[in-house]
């Protein structure tokens, strides 16, 4: 690679800067970096907890586990890593996804570039040297020509403000800021808030070990029931020799799976055949319930209802109490257009003597005192509060950081005024500026991340690659280009029933808690990479490049 261009420039500190500083080592984060070292850039990251990982670090509460199966959820830029990886299970655990960065860090000696329990508090872009100035929590201050942050969606923690709750004697946590010494729960009385996909991993998983479980849930969710089988070695064999086929056809699928067929529409199927058509994904036991149904499940209405009766039946055959059972079937939206999680026993759960729900839609909570929690119509006394209540996603993790773009205009109060980015990637009035997960790419939320970890590290590195090559002094959006993003997502989104559930994590809230885009690019990656690599091959065009 050329000379470094940093090394050409004037430091505001004097030192000389970095080429690159990326922030958070998750999964995007460790595969950013050995790109650009592989560039031959002078790299640093900043990663906030003392160990790499990202959600694989901070979320080690009990059943945490991936929803993408056997082998889609890993690297795919080495051959050789595909070839020593040894998976155990079909759905591999937190532990084991833990193990394998940790490896990942190590065999590439990525672990010498990252300064760990370092938190990056603000980040400024300064016009005359074309430098971003990154201050940590540790007062350290680099300089750096690009800054890539690599965050992650699901890093923010949100506790709701509970009245009282600071009262509260026992123990206290949220999911994601599970200590690594585990919590104590045998035999003790749990409470645990929130039943989504965090939820009901945690909820199943501690029903047997518990003393008594209040299952807290607002708003009931759809899951289907996961198949879990442990890894046989002829299966590793077979996805060793299958590597090139699935990475070709994984990268070029909708949502970062290979699947063998495309589903069709719902018309296709006969009437008479339909519900052996979806017993048959569902004997998969894998998302494939909630892309691979018909072609049109997000789209056409009968079709979603269909899914979701069948999906509402499957529940009520296996909760024994038919009130219970009724409590737990989501009756107001269709199934697909939240987040669909994958269940093992969770259903079952509720057919314990010791686990009892409450359904927050009748009996709100009021207040969370010494011994437990308020709910309008009774109080339940308990050792242990855990908040499964999910993220401020997206775009949380990155509004921690003071950033100011060109001018000193801060990204956080640019996206109060309005969310937008340029393929999830950019932002117009940031230079130089990278992002992976953020909104409005298939990577928020609606991709097996690994396959779109890969692309976005993939055309972030090569568009760093080629300013640096020009020797130019940056590159980012024209608003042009930033606003024909937006309005091509909202034209693909509005119309889908994703687009069209409001109470989702999908949608973030505006500043008038009214919901706004949604954050998931919905077009699928074959469009997504399709409009990414048009740019890199016309040399980003509708992009400013100074
Ligand atoms: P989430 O989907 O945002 O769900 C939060 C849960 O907390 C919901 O049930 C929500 O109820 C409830 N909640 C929030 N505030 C509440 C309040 N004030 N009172 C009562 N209930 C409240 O968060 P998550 O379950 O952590 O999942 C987030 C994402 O992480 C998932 O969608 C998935 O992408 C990822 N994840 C993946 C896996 C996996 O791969 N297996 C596992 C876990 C998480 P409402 O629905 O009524 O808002």
């Amino acid at each position: 690679m050329a000379q470094s261009q940093a090394d050409t420039q004037q430091d505001p500190l004097g030192s000389k800067p970095l080429d690159a500083v990326v922030v958070g080592a998750g999964l995007a984060g460790l595969y950013q970096l050995y790109r650009l070292l592989q560039l031959g850039l002078n790299v640093r990251t900043f990663e906030a907890a003392n160990g790499v990982g990202g959600v694989w670090f901070w979320n080690r509460y009990p059943g945490a586990r991936v929803d993408s199966h056997f082998p889609f959820y890993q690297y795919w830029f080495s051959k050789e890593l595909w070839d020593e990886s040894d998976w155990k299970e079909r759905f591999p655990g937190q532990v084991e996804i833990e193990d394998y960065l940790n490896r990942v860090c190590d065999k590439f000696e990525l672990r010498r570039h990252i300064t760990f329990g370092t938190k990056v508090t603000q980040a400024k872009f300064d016009d005359s040297s074309g430098l971003w100035t990154i201050t940590t929590d540790g007062n350290e201050q680099v300089t750096a020509r690009f800054l890539v942050l690599n965050t992650g969606g699901l890093f923010d923690a949100k506790i709701p403000k509970i009245s009282g709750q600071e009262r509260f004697s026992g123990v206290a946590v949220h999911t994601s800021h599970w200590p690594r010494d585990q919590v104590d729960l045998a035999g003790k009385r749990v409470a645990v808030i929130g039943t989504a996909a965090t939820g009901i991993q945690v909820i199943q998983t501690i029903a047997p070990i518990v003393g008594q479980l209040f299952v807290m849930q607002r708003t009931p969710n759809y899951a289907v029931a996961m198949k879990n089988p442990t890894i046989r070695q002829d299966q590793l064999l077979q996805m060793r020799q299958s590597y090139d086929d699935l990475r070709e056809r994984a990268h070029n699928s909708f949502g970062g799976f290979a699947y063998d067929e495309m589903p069709p529409l719902f018309d296709e199927v006969p009437d008479d055949r339909r519900e052996a058509h979806l017993r048959s994904i569902w004997d998969d036991g894998s998302l494939k319930m909630w892309g691979g149904t018909f072609a049109d499940s997000f789209f056409n209405p009968q079709a979603a209802a269909y899914v979701s009766e069948f999906v509402r039946d499957r529940i009520r055959e296996r909760v024994r109490d038919p009130a219970v059972a009724e409590k737990l079937i989501p009756t107001d939206y269709e199934f697909g257009s939240r987040r669909v999680p994958l269940e093992n026993g969770y259903f079952e759960a509720f057919n314990r003597n010791n686990v009892h729900l409450v359904d927050l839609r009748e009996e709100p909570i009021t207040e969370i005192d010494e011994t437990g929690i308020k709910t309008a119509t009774a109080h339940y006394e308990v050792d242990v509060i855990i908040y499964a209540t999910g993220f401020d996603a997206g775009i949380g993790a990155i509004n921690r950081i003071d950033i100011r773009g060109r001018n000193g205009q801060s990204l956080k109060q640019h996206w109060d005024r309005s969310l937008r980015t340029t393929v999830g990637m950019q932002v117009h009035g940031f230079p130089n500026l990278f992002m992976t997960m953020a909104p409005f790419a298939p990577a928020a939320a609606l991709c097996n991340y690994p396959i779109c970890a890969d692309q976005q590290v993939d055309w972030i590195t090569d568009t760093i690659s080629f300013v640096h090559q020009k020797q130019a002094r940056s590159i980012e959006p024209k608003v042009e280009t930033e606003n024909a993003w937006m309005t091509h997502h909202e034209e693909v989104s509005e119309p889908t029933l994703l687009g069209q559930n409001k109470h989702s994590w999908y949608r973030k809230l505006g500043a008038d808690g009214r919901p706004r885009e949604l954050i998931a690019y919905v077009g699928g990656i074959p469009t997504y990479k399709m409009v990414c690599d048009g740019y890199r091959s016309s040399q980003y065009q509708g992009f400013e490049i100074r």
